[in-house]
């Protein structure tokens, strides 16, 4: 892409930075290789740099950022019939599909704890992943934090169907269980 040696901000991924109560969203967010740190305490003490996107259901809380400056997204409530998808799809549009969908899946970030996942030779860590599954794979993903790993298992299969939702439309491929990660498409 025209823009991959541009130095500035606009160059890296959006970075978010959400309130306690949206956990679910912020573990997704990170799936799909975006960073997004959690804040539990009160987020008006939380330091807020340039570059970070607020997101919260707070409207009140959204706009005393705002008027700090801030950049915020403030989700409405969810209807009881919709889920994280529609909050995620959302946060795409919102945000825009310029900024965003170059860099799903590049780096996925811990969904424990938010660092950069590296990618593994299986091999290297067998006593991190279960026998069984490693006759499957060749990679993970490795959080060197956590010292955990990451694959996509049989568990992929119901967050593909939620990326399938927020990413539809988008040039994305979203891969199978047990597929590699496609190429970056920023590469
Ligand atoms: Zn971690």
């Amino acid at each position: 892409m025209a823009q991959s040696h541009d130095k500035n901000h606009t160059s890296l991924p959006p970075k978010f930075v959400l309130d306690g109560s949206l956990g679910d969203i912020a573990k997704f967010l990170r799936i799909m290789g975006f960073p997004a740190k959690l804040i539990q305490e009160n987020l008006l003490q939380e330091r807020i740099d340039v570059g970070q996107t607020v997101i919260t259901r707070s409207k009140e809380l959204g706009n005393a950022l705002r008027k700090r400056g801030k950049q915020v997204l403030i989700l409405p409530r969810r209807a009881p019939n919709e889920g994280l998808e529609r909050d995620l799809r959302r946060i795409v549009e919102v945000i825009g599909p310029k900024r965003m969908i170059p860099y799903v899946f590049c780096t996925p970030f811990c969904q424990g704890c938010n660092t950069p996942l590296q990618i593994r030779d299986a091999n290297e860590l067998t006593s991190l992943i279960p026998e069984k599954s490693l006759q499957y794979l060749s990679w993970v993903y490795y959080c060197s934090i956590c010292n955990k790993t990451y694959w996509l298992g049989s568990h992929w299969k119901r967050i593909r169907r939620v990326l399938e939702y927020v990413l539809a439309g988008y040039d994305v491929i979203i891969p199978q269980p047990w597929q590699k990660i496609p190429p970056c498409q920023k590469e």
